[in-house]
């Protein structure tokens, strides 16, 4: 059996060692040391934020901004719909209550449909959420001209999820800059990782300052160990820092390989009764992922297709399972876009994520592609 394809896996590029080496040869094998700080300079730079910090989770990131915004027991978040549960669990923490937005066709993220709904329901109701979250989905920016005077209008910040969309760009910015604060993951499956972690990111120097020392166990300026409010262990180790700097230095070059994938599937798949993911002219996605819809009507399901791809050790998987229909939250208050079916539910049924790392290999494409050219194929 040929050598499985995974969905994203990690794809190291030489330099990782490097800065491993260095933090051991320092003996700065520590939360915290050189690389943490250098890695929160770059990050700054590549997005163009004033300020960063390392953490060790995009979870805990969203669970910090969160905290920021004085969420507390009670209270209403609003969130994107079609997601990981890593956006909105933090919400959970906090003994919140998420209410859940439905996605737009255009994009696949936020409804602002669906979110003007959502904040009428909520100032009728006195239930004004403390924060929006908001997801760029599969590396894709959301629509923010259409979001943001929304959120402004009803005077609540916004937390960026870019978790899946480090690079992403929307008219000329990057994916990163849109919220009052903003995360991204290293996780092991994103499209660049320290094998875990995490970055909050804001021109609001203040807040970096106060999340910085809750993720630090809120210790106290002083030599005893002195606290006066709950702190947590959320910080990112030197060697991890240390893995993410030569990865970053090659993001670009990853985000080339996998726009490549994404337009090869295209090309190669045009005939099948399937369709890309929509790509909104307003921005350019770091094509996280590759994703298709089968058309309506097909006699196989994504679940087939990924069945067929594991019998030639390929793996796929469908699009995350729209949070509304998660048992967790299906108490919460839901606002689809159209009044019918929701975005989210229909993409969740007929969607498909394909291999998309950046380390894969023509005739590993090719493999992925004639898999589903024989099953999908008018003649089958
Ligand atoms: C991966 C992911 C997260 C969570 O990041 P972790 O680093 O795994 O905690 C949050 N939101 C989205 C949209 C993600 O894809």
């Amino acid at each position: 059996m040929q050598e499985r394809i995974y969905l994203s896996p990690p794809h190291m590029s030489g330099n990782e060692m490097k800065y491993i080496q260095e933090a051991f040869d320092t003996n700065w094998i520590a939360p915290l040391g050189p690389n943490v700080d250098k890695f929160e300079e770059e990050i700054c730079e590549y997005v163009g934020v004033d300020h960063a910090l390392a953490i060790s989770s995009g979870t805990a990131g969203i669970h910090l901004a969160l905290k920021y915004y004085g969420v507390g027991p009670g209270d209403y978040v609003f969130c994107s719909d079609l997601t990981f549960a890593g956006s909105c669990n933090p919400i959970l923490y906090q003994y919140a209550n998420p209410v859940f937005i439905d996605s737009e066709p255009e994009t696949w993220n936020m409804s602002p449909v669906a979110l003007e709904k959502a904040f009428e329901w909520a100032l009728k109701e006195h239930k004004l959420p403390k924060a929006v979250i908001i997801v760029d989905l599969y590396g894709q920016s959301a629509d923010y001209d259409q979001l943001l005077p929304i959120c402004k209008k009803y005077g609540v910040p916004v937390i960026e999820d870019a978790a899946e969309a480090l690079g992403a760009s929307y008219k000329g910015k990057k994916c990163g800059t849109f919220g009052d604060i903003s995360i991204f993951s290293f996780n092991g499956n994103k499209i660049i990782t320290t094998s875990g972690g995490g970055m909050v990111v804001s021109n609001d120097e203040a807040a970096i300052k106060k999340m910085r020392f809750w993720a630090t166990q809120s210790r106290e300026i002083a030599k005893h160990y002195e606290h006066k409010e709950v702190g947590y262990n959320y910080r990112m180790s030197n060697i991890c820092a240390g893995i993410g700097r030569a990865q970053l230095q090659n993001l670009n070059k990853f985000i080339d390989n996998r726009k490549y994938i994404f337009e090869q599937y295209k090309i190669q798949l045009s005939t099948l009764p399937l369709v890309s993911m929509p790509i909104n002219a307003c921005g350019t996605p770091n094509f996280w992922l590759s994703v298709f819809i089968i058309d309506e009507g097909v006699k196989y399901t994504p679940e087939d297709i990924i069945e067929d791809l594991e019998t030639e050790n390929i793996e796929s998987r469908p699009l995350w399972k729209p949070m509304h229909m998660q048992e967790l939250f299906s108490e919460y208050p839901f606002f689809s876009h159209f009044d019918m079916e929701a975005v989210g539910d229909r993409l969740f049924r007929y969607g498909l994520c394909l291999p998309s790392g950046s380390s894969m290999n023509e005739s590993q494409q090719n493999l992925i592609v004639k898999t589903i050219q024989e099953m999908l194929s008018p003649l089958n």
